[in-house]
């Protein structure tokens, strides 16, 4: 990369002679630890080693891709609703804001910890880079179950976390949006809070917020909307009539719902999904649309009753035979343990992580496309910065505009990562990375380190 500097060259360089030709993929970190591999930073770092080593990179900017910005955790006391005082743990980490200010979702779940947000900063820094935004990578959490909160608890929370991380988030710094167990609700208390210390309206703080109070149109199914367009043009590479295509779907959330939703609308077949408690399957196909319903109502899938449908397992679910895979939940579900059980052509991956690197390598040996996390699912956070933009010029677009920017950006990020994978011989995830790397890098070298 450093070799390729020029005066005045802002556009994409990547190296031909830095990038081996052969297997040269992320899923060579199968030679780590399994624990190193269970915890999501140890693998974000390993993977910028990988990627670094293929693209030659200079040590001391691999060293400082490794390291976040900065990361804050704060104590939330709360008085539950039976007078106790319960004292949650949150976090907000910025891994870099070398290209623009912080973006990246705050999840509430049991299992949040400062290693997971560092990782999932690290890869909302690689996402925004990747689809050229400028914005920096950022995330936050808060360690709790909040299946077991009252909504006033749930709005106590989230005030008081609010102010504990008020100066390190704002429009010009660090943007906040729905993740994990959080929604626009959430994004409209956060951005309630914000302002009332502000003494002022400031709608950018957050993205993912109502319409009435700031959103965009589409920034809920955004990401959902972004997977769709992706599946479509890789269907189009493979050759693959998408309307043929048995697809299952892990995760019946914003995610996974909205692109079950998207496809099941297109005429597609979903022949099974699930959520946290398991899933349901037909070889016929599902009518997503009913089971939408009756998901949205508060009600799990395990509870509805339909004599053509059988219960089955996520695990189960994860090796049902399909062209297509969407795991849309949480991280490290596709491992070493289930992939070589795995049966599908394409992994669309709809959440952050779904796939642990061993069984990376597992898949791309079996000839599986994996559509990596950084590239699938950033519909997302695109929709989130014409959020921000629409917030900050106070002029609003409506559907049709938004959507049709989603798809060419989203589109164009595609044809790069695949074009670079075919060149390269590589994975798509690789090429993603290389991409990605290869503006950040190039934004170091232009601002220089201070002092
Ligand atoms: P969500 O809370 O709306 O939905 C999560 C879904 O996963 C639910 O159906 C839940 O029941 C299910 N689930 C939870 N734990 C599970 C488990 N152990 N096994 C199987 N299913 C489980 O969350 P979401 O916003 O849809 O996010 C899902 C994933 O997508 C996360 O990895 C998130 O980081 C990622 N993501 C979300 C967005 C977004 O805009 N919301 C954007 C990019 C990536």
């Amino acid at each position: 990369m450093l070799e390729n500097k020029k005066d005045n060259q802002t556009e994409l360089i990547i190296p031909d002679v830095l990038i081996s030709s052969n297997q040269d993929d992320l899923s060579e970190i199968v030679e780590e630890e399994s624990a190193i591999e269970k915890n999501p930073f140890e693998m974000a770092k390993k993977q910028i080693d990988i990627v670094a080593e293929k693209m030659g990179l200079d040590h001391n900017i691999q060293k400082f891709l490794k390291r976040i910005e900065r990361a804050l955790i704060v104590s939330i006391p709360i008085k539950m609703d039976n007078g106790d005082l319960e004292i949650f743990e949150g976090f907000r980490v910025h891994h870099s804001t070398i290209r623009g200010p912080g973006k990246g979702g705050i999840r509430f779940a049991p299992n949040v910890c400062l290693d997971e947000v560092k990782a999932l900063a690290t890869w909302m820094t690689w996402k925004c880079s990747l689809l050229d935004l400028p914005l920096g990578g950022a995330k936050g959490g808060i360690c709790v179950d909040p299946r077991f909160l009252s909504r006033t608890e749930l709005e106590k929370l989230t005030r008081r976390y609010t102010s504990e991380i008020i100066n390190i988030i704002g429009p010009d710094i660090d943007i906040p949006a729905p993740d994990v167990n959080t929604n626009a609700q959430i994004m409209a208390w956060i951005m309630d809070t914000y302002s009332m210390n502000k003494g002022r309206a400031i709608p950018g703080v957050v993205t993912g917020k109502p319409i009435e109070i700031g959103g965009s149109v589409g920034r809920e199914t955004a990401t959902g909307m972004g997977l769709f367009f992706v599946l479509e043009a890789m269907c189009k590479k493979l050759n693959l009539d998408l309307k043929s295509q048995r697809i299952v779907v892990q995760g019946f959330g914003n995610v996974g719902g909205t692109i079950a939703d998207l496809l099941y609308k297109k005429g597609c077949k979903i022949i099974a999904i699930s959520d946290i408690n398991g899933g349901i399957l037909s070889p016929e196909g599902l009518e997503i649309d009913k089971l939408l319903e009756w998901t949205r109502s508060g009600k799990i899938l395990k509870d509805y009753k339909d004599k053509r449908f059988r219960f089955i397992s996520n695990e189960d679910l994860l090796t049902t035979e399909c062209e297509v895979l969407i795991p849309a939940a949480l991280e490290n579900q596709i491992t070493e343990i289930n992939a070589p059980q795995i049966k599908c052509k394409i992994v669309l991956e709809g959440a952050n992580g779904p796939t642990t690197p061993e069984a990376d390598k597992i898949l791309s040996q079996k000839g599986i496309y994996v559509v990596p996390d950084i590239l699938a699912n950033a519909g997302g956070v695109c929709v989130s910065y014409f959020e921000y933009v629409q917030d900050i010029h106070a002029y609003f677009w409506d559907l049709e505009r938004i959507n049709k920017e989603l798809k060419v950006i989203i589109l164009k990020a595609f044809k790069e990562v695949y074009e670079l994978s075919k060149h390269k011989s590589t994975t798509l995830r690789t090429a993603a990375y290389i991409i990605a790397i290869s503006r950040i890098v190039k934004a170091i070298e232009l601002r220089g380190i201070f002092p």
